[in-house]
């Protein structure tokens, strides 16, 4: 029987935990005064609408379970790898032995305070993706003056695909949530016009063509082939836009209640310290495993494993499949 460390009890960190420990002890650490925050920020999740909470629940239940010890506010900064195992260290400069760890802290979305040209923080009407979460879950969404909103935009690949901001990737999930989110606001409000703006769409999981087609024929939600350059404020406390449709080559000047930035998926503040730190740093400082093909949820360090977002962008069912494998993997090293 081996002691395992696992750092993030996110979806990946709690499948992996809830295997492993059918045979061995299992220490798991999230920094965050609970497990399964990313998840619980969420109302519902894509493609069939499935209530956030409702899969965290039958999540969290897993660790119901005397071999699991959750370590929760624990924020692990540091991890070597020592004489016989692994060395954590926490914020507090405690340590904590481990013979394996699996490294699960997962992601956070990108900072959009970073763009200030979209007015992230500075008019009231501009929102993110998780805010407008956030309000759907609460059964309201209002503008920043309490009223209903006539026209709300969407803007895809915020602090994504985007140089500028250093991150050349595409985050994978901002489209397919940017389509059940309006589809989510034409359902709460059924007068309110809606937009989305697409550099190209991506739907690549099973389900989500036909949602973006429901979007259009069932919803009549509008999706422009452009971008947003620039979100000012008009005289009314609504939300002023240069954009321009780059289907139709023309600039568009138009003004929305709402504007939500769907802001990609980047690796968090835990993910790039101790990815870096047990030198398993990739791109963009998300983890690397060994190999996407065969090995992706080994690293080049010998009992250090890696699974979930903390690699790459990945939606939540992915983030979980992921984890049964980084589980089997650890079983067949080490059993
Ligand atoms: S998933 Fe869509 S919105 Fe997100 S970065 Fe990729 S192309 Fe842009």
């Amino acid at each position: 029987m081996s002691k395992i460390a696992i750092i993030g009890a996110g979806a990946a960190g709690i499948e992996v935990a809830a295997i492993l420990s059918k045979q061995h002890d299992i220490d798991l650490y999230e920094k965050e005064a609970a497990p399964l925050c990313n998840i619980r920020n969420k109302a519902l999740l894509f493609p069939d609408f499935t209530p956030a909470d409702e899969v965290a629940d039958q999540m969290a239940a897993k660790l119901n379970n005397p071999r699991i010890a959750t370590h929760y506010g624990m924020n692990i900064t540091n991890l070597q790898k020592g004489q016989s195992g692994w060395q954590l260290t926490d914020a507090t400069g405690t340590t904590h032995n481990a013979d394996y760890v699996v490294l699960a802290s997962g992601y956070e979305v990108f900072d959009a305070h970073k763009k200030e040209e979209l007015g992230y923080g500075i008019y009231p009407g501009v929102i993110t993706s998780l805010d407008l979460e956030k309000m759907v879950k609460t059964g309201k969404i209002t503008n920043n003056m309490g009223d209903t909103p006539k026209t709300i935009s969407f803007l895809q690949c915020v602090g994504s695909r985007d140089e500028k901001s250093g991150n050349n990737y595409c985050s994978k999930v901002c489209c397919v949530t940017a389509v059940k989110q309006a589809i989510e606001v034409r359902k709460m409000l059924p007068d309110t016009t809606v937009y989305v703006f697409y550099m190209d769409l991506r739907m690549w999981g099973q389900g989500f063509e036909e949602m973006y087609r429901t979007a259009q024929e069932e919803y009549g939600i509008n999706f422009v082939r452009g971008r947003i350059s620039e979100a000012a404020s008009t005289y009314d406390q609504r939300v002023q836009l240069k954009a321009e449709d780059t289907l139709m080559g023309l600039p568009l000047n138009m003004s929305t209640d709402l504007l939500v930035l769907m802001v990609g998926m980047c690796p968090s503040e835990g993910t790039a310290q101790l990815a870096n730190a047990a030198g398993i740093a990739g791109k963009y400082n998300f983890a690397q495993s060994v190999s996407e093909h065969l090995c992706d949820n080994l690293t080049t360090q010998e009992g250090l494993f890696v699974a979930g977002a903390c690699k790459r962008p990945m939606s939540v069912n992915d983030t979980i499949q992921d984890a049964r494998a980084t589980a089997v993997t650890i079983l067949e090293k080490i059993s």
